[in-house]
């Protein structure tokens, strides 16, 4: 196997680009569907599933540093968050449940952000929050870009970034413009929470494969991860996934955890937690809030049976939350 840990420089520059512009391109030509159309989705169970590990993230590892400063959490709505990929605004109604004040959501997919903005304007005015929607390659440009003075001018307290960090691993000049737009912005004791591909995970299925594989592919009925080749490399190591209802073959890229772990640092940003979605799951489940919540979000149904068959449980574990603090 050969190792090249470096320069994300060897790809063309025309090729990088291109992956980026087929990742916007998928994701704007996913409709938005309504709650009913979702609800029938053949994997309903497993996006609901990390919907609740989203929503755990949120309330233990986000919320704790959406605290005044004189400490005392009332039901005012508090505190700035900055959502990089936020897609389709899937955490709207979580960061509202948060009690958040003012929210900023960016994303490559401009059609995914008009989805966004429209998502929140259809909250109750009662529930709406201070929410600022932008189109933006956040591994590309800066956020001041987009967002002036008048915003970046005070910190955010919470950066999220949910199933997206991986796209940013194709070179290091994509990560660190990435951990630069999470860092610079956030504020001392303010936390960096997200999901990604669990990296050991995925070598490991990948040396696992007969040497004589004519595909370098795994998966099952509801996910498929096909690597372009057995190489190691700490950045641009490509796959293409699929994911049933949701992902068609887009270009995605090994997050190597501790190498990122080192170069968080760099920027100021130390590791708190690093969990599979399954520890979540097993830790979680009976907390007094998160537990009935699994109902609620129709993880489970009414008498507490999964609705995940064993291959939504196999595609659900692929990933990982993490939760970082600024010092
Ligand atoms: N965070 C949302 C959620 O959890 O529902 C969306 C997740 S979706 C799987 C991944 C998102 O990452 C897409 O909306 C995609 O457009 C976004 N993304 C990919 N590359 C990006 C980039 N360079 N800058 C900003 N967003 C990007």
């Amino acid at each position: 196997k050969r190792r090249r840990d470096g320069p994300e420089d060897l790809e063309p520059p025309s090729k990088r680009l291109k992956d980026s512009v087929l990742v916007a391109e998928h994701y704007n030509a996913r409709q938005d569907v309504g709650i009913q159309q979702r609800l029938e989705s053949p994997i309903i169970g497993l996006k609901s599933f990390n919907n609740w590990i989203k929503s755990v993230l949120i309330a233990k590892w986000a919320a704790p540093s959406l605290v005044p400063a004189n400490g005392r959490r009332t039901n005012a709505m508090f505190g700035k968050i900055l959502d990089l990929g936020c897609g389709k605004g899937g955490d709207l109604q979580k960061w509202q449940k948060a009690r958040v004040k003012e929210y900023y959501g960016l994303d490559i997919a401009a059609t995914s952000v008009e989805q966004a903005r429209f998502r929140h304007q259809s909250f109750r005015p009662s529930q709406r929050f201070h929410a600022v929607f932008q189109a933006l390659d956040c591994y590309s440009h800066p956020l001041s870009d987009v967002l002036g003075p008048d915003v970046l001018s005070s910190p955010f307290d919470v950066v999220s970034m949910q199933f997206c960090m991986h796209y940013a691993f194709q070179n290091l000049a994509k990560v660190r413009q990435m951990l630069d737009n999470v860092s610079r912005w956030l504020r001392v004791g303010g936390r960096f929470v997200g999901t990604i591909p669990n990296s050991e995970q995925l070598l490991e299925r990948l040396k696992g494969l007969p040497s004589d594989a004519e595909e370098l592919s795994f998966g099952n009925a509801v996910y498929k991860i096909q690597f372009d080749n057995r190489d190691i490399q700490t950045y641009g190591q490509r796959y293409s996934f699929f994911l049933k209802d949701a992902v068609e073959d887009v270009p995605e890229y090994v997050v190597h955890w501790d190498n990122f772990v080192e170069l968080a640092k760099e920027y100021g940003l130390h590791l708190l937690i690093r969990k599979e979605f399954h520890e979540v799951f097993q830790e979680e489940q009976e907390h007094a809030d998160y537990g009935p919540l699994l109902k609620r979000m129709k993880v489970v149904d009414a008498q507490g049976v999964s609705q995940m068959d064993e291959d939504q449980w196999e595609a659900a574990n692929i990933y990982i939350v993490f939760a970082f603090e600024k010092r």
